[in-house]
């Protein structure tokens, strides 16, 4: 019997995975260009500080290209945001005149989300962000290229003037039918190490159908093609240049109370009546305590959106315990019912909010410097 020559295995190369350049930084005439040559974007607002600054700066950078940028998204988190987050957003928006639209994701809530999943997210699995607010915000995007469709001679601001002057020699990718489309965020370089390696510009990859073509070979893939950048245009901002630029906006009033809380009088109240009297007080006294006159401006919360954040330093997270008595007690019924720890890593619960603040362990003070999310 004649041996069977062995089969070759020929594997097929897969088509090598471009990198895709980033722009750290912009020069002023580089945004000016990228404003003018793009098919259009939107502004994420959570309702926070760096929203309403982002929302403020777009406007005036954008000039005469204003209309392309002016709707305004705000991811709704319904069980998990401060009190007042969503109608804040609007005001904001509104005010600075842009078009204002919410999304939500449709399947359920966060917490219901991590219900279901049986745990909370994480750093590496970060379903909170990805789920409920980018999902939800890009599908504006989506919306948008539907009713634009494909660009042609005469109806797309990117085919018809020149992207060298923004995307260098790769704009020779784009064909004349692509749309471009900017997702313009919040994030700034000083609010952790993760966030100050971001770069001002950069390919939003999965939302850009133009380079999945060009992934396959070049093949256009439908008819439409659509490239999403992704702009930080408040990217080299200062926690304090933000703060100020706010209290310029509407007289100073267009800031989230969260950020202004008294800490000093929930501390004094704590030292004469004793930290675990103070646990047992009814939601309501706590908080007319916390929004008792005479608290430093900027003194309170550093940041917005979920009033539990799982990237929040413990300090924040306390604060806001002491502020959102029920929706901390949903939380810490929910960590008991799945049995899965908030710092997973560190194997820390949120029900331990109440006994570490109790007990001296946690303190309130040190909340209004940057950088302490790890997020
Ligand atoms: S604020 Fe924190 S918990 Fe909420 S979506 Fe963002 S990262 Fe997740």
């Amino acid at each position: 019997m004649s041996k069977s020559k062995p089969r070759r295995i020929v594997r097929k190369s897969k088509p090598q995975r471009p990198t895709w350049p980033t722009w750290p930084t912009l020069t002023p005439a580089q945004r000016e260009e990228l404003l003018c040559v793009t098919d259009g974007g939107h502004v994420h607002t959570s309702g926070g500080k760096d929203s309403l600054a982002l929302l403020s700066a777009v406007q005036r950078l954008a000039g005469q290209q204003f209309e392309k940028f002016s709707t305004a998204v705000h991811a709704i988190l319904p069980d998990v945001e401060w009190p007042g987050v969503t109608e804040l957003a609007r005001r904001q928006a509104e005010y600075l005149g842009y078009t204002f639209e919410t999304v939500q994701r449709s399947q359920g809530s966060l917490l219901e989300h991590f219900e279901q999943r049986g745990k909370f997210s994480d750093a590496q699995n970060r379903f909170c962000t990805s789920d409920h607010k980018t999902a939800q915000c890009l599908k504006v995007i989506t919306a948008r290229d539907r009713v634009l469709g494909p660009a042609t001679a005469g109806s797309s601001s990117s085919a018809n003037i020149d992207l060298p002057a923004v995307l260098g020699p790769w704009a020779d990718q784009i064909g004349p039918d692509t749309r471009v489309y900017l997702n313009i965020l919040g994030m700034r370089a000083d609010e952790s190490p993760a966030r100050a390696k971001l770069p001002e510009l950069a390919i939003d990859e999965k939302w850009s159908t133009a380079l999945r073509a060009i992934d396959r070979g070049g093949a256009q893939i439908g008819t439409r093609r659509r490239l999403v950048l992704r702009w930080l245009p408040i990217h080299a901002w200062t926690e304090a240049e933000v703060q100020k630029h706010c209290d310029e906006i509407g007289d100073g009033d267009l800031t989230h109370f969260a950020y202004h809380l008294n800490v000093k009088a929930m501390e004094e109240v704590m030292a004469a009546e004793g930290r675990k009297a103070v646990l047992q007080k009814p939601q309501d006294e706590l908080r007319a305590i916390l929004r008792s006159p005479g608290g430093v401006r900027w003194g309170g919360m550093p940041r917005l959106s979920c009033a539990f954040c799982i990237f929040a330093p413990k300090p924040a997270l306390a604060l806001a315990m002491l502020y959102n008595r029920d929706m901390w007690g949903t939380y810490r019924d929910l960590e008991a019912r799945i049995d899965f720890s908030w710092h997973n890593r560190q194997k820390w619960r949120i029900g331990a909010l109440e006994r570490d603040l109790g007990s001296g362990l946690i303190q309130l003070g040190g909340l209004t410097t940057a950088g302490q999310w790890n997020m």
